[in-house]
């Protein structure tokens, strides 16, 4: 559907069917915006109902409202939050765009479905985690929501106060409140949790964070481990040793211990969450006490943790719940809207759609096209799950240039591509012996060996250094021991 003219492009907004889902995927001021472009935009009746913006605020944005789902799946650009449910899918038209919440790693088989009909599919939670892309990173945006509401949670749930008070009726101390893994959800955490008055003290494994939890005013927990592997080079955190992650468990149990609440985020990206918060560490605390585990849908931070719950161990309330951002849809719709109208700006010009699929952003966001999963993260996993990406069973072909571009990037993927690891020879040998001079095969993890730090990405045939900004996001399917063994090899060095 691209390269419509501007007054035929459509976007259709449903709304959210998942249980418990609140949120809308655009609000009737990103709405507006949009539909003065010269597109039509179509919303569900109802669908901002629970984040609270009813069907005139659509039609006054300048929307149609239809009553059912089914033309809002005719659209060209399907705008959503949670990922499509099967008979969802099933509605999207081929050759159409959808836009939401993908998690596309875990969810390959929706994405082969998206390959095989030819639709085109952008993840909000595949948004390149840059300095550019801020604008649009809904994890960003909506862990902020997250981390506010896990504190009122925490706050509603405490029998006690959190701030100090001194009355006629006697002071009362001020609550003490643990916040582990300060992230976006973390610093949001702290931030509230200060604002209500209480005493706050946290950890992460990036020793950066130090100083922005203490200019929140809380006191950073030191544990006097190893952390100059904690983060990689683009700034997230890495899987700790076993050793690291005792003694982590070990101090974090005192401070635990002594604390009102704690609320857990830690996390690694692409891994489950770390087990910080032991049983033994839970009886340790007073009745009465609270944990809010953020990380529940990754497994959990606390071993008591169960996704979706709450718990109650020896007095302690510990809430598993998912999907926080919903419990406060009016401002998680706001933003997550926002992040979308930001990521249309690049996508649709002059009322037309027309992504550059040379853009860092797009490129990144981009999940299926053309009939093919085209993210390499996924197709990474797709790979490591024992299975190729199925080519598109209808295809409309790719434009000629896009064709030209795909043979003459033939010889560098047919290399370094293929196996488990994204490594092979083209006729099916030994892995190693098909890698290019001065290169090893990535191993499924972020991060190259510290003699081989140049990333490289098989299938575009582009190497990242660690200076770029794209380093980071990048999960390597070759790893190369400098620059020029990578050009050597035939890869390109990254834009961004
Ligand atoms: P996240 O949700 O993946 O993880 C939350 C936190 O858990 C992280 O701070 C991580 O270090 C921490 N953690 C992991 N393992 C731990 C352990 N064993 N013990 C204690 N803590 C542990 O992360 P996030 O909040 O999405 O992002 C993390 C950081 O990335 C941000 O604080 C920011 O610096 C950076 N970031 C940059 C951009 C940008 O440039 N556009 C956008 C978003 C985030």
């Amino acid at each position: 559907m691209e390269g419509q003219t501007a007054s035929t492009l459509t976007v259709g907004v449903p709304r959210e069917t998942a249980p418990g889902e609140r949120r809308v995927a655009m609000t009737p001021d990103t709405v507006k915006r949009l539909t003065a472009t010269g597109v039509s935009v179509r919303v569900e009746s109802g669908a901002g109902l629970a984040s609270g913006h009813n069907d005139d605020a659509y039609v006054a944005a300048g929307a149609t409202i239809v009553p059912d789902a089914q033309q809002i799946y005719e659209s060209q650009v399907v705008i959503k939050v949670q990922k499509p449910d099967a008979d969802e899918a099933a509605r999207l038209r081929p050759g159409s765009t959808l836009i939401a919440l993908l998690q596309p790693m875990t969810n390959l088989d929706l994405m082969r479905d998206f390959a095989a009909r030819n639709i085109t599919s952008f993840s909000m939670d595949a948004i390149p985690r840059t300095t550019r892309a801020q604008s649009m990173d809904v994890l960003s945006s909506q862990a902020t929501v997250a981390g506010y509401k896990a504190v009122l949670m925490a706050a509603d749930t405490l029998p006690r106060f959190f701030p100090m008070l001194t009355t006629a009726a006697g002071s009362i101390v001020p609550a003490k409140v643990l916040v582990v893994g300060a992230g976006v959800a973390g610093l949001q955490a702290i931030a509230t949790a200060r604002r209500l008055g209480a005493v706050v003290e946290a950890y992460d494994t990036r020793p950066v964070v130090k100083e922005q939890v203490e200019s929140l005013g809380a006191k950073f927990v030191d544990i006097p481990v190893d952390t100059s592997d904690a983060q990689t080079a683009g700034g997230y955190a890495k899987e700790v040793s076993a050793e690291t992650l005792r003694k982590q468990q070990e101090v974090l149990a005192d401070h635990a211990a002594k604390s009102d609440v704690v609320i857990t985020t830690a996390a690694v990206p692409g891994r489950p969450a770390p087990r910080l918060i032991s049983k033994e560490t839970v009886e340790r605390m007073r009745p009465g006490s609270v944990i809010v585990d953020l990380a529940a849908e990754t497994g959990g931070n606390v071993e008591l943790t169960k996704a979706g719950e709450t718990v109650e161990h020896n007095g302690v309330v510990i809430l598993g719940q998912l999907n926080l951002p919903s419990a406060m849809p009016v401002h998680a719709s706001q933003m997550y809207a926002k992040n979308i109208q930001n990521l249309l700006d690049l996508l649709v010009k002059g009322g037309t759609l027309d992504p550059d699929y040379e853009d860092e952003i797009v490129k990144g966001t981009v999940i299926t096209r053309g009939g093919e999963i085209v993210h390499e993260m996924t197709k990474q996993r797709l790979a490591e799950a024992g299975a190729a990406p199925s080519p598109a069973q209808n295809l409309v072909s790719a434009p000629q240039g896009e064709q030209d571009q795909a043979s003459s990037q033939e010889s560098a993927e047919t290399r370094v591509e293929g196996s488990g690891q994204g490594i092979d020879s083209s006729n099916g040998s030994d892995a190693a012996s098909a890698l290019p001079a001065g290169a090893v095969a990535g191993d499924g993890s972020p991060d190259c060996p510290a003699d081989y730090p140049i990333k490289g990405n098989a299938t575009s045939a582009i190497f990242h250094e660690p200076e770029s900004n794209s380093y980071g996001r990048t999960v390597p399917e070759i790893c190369f021991n400098s620059v020029e063994a990578a050009e050597a090899a035939g890869f390109r060095a990254s834009r961004a």
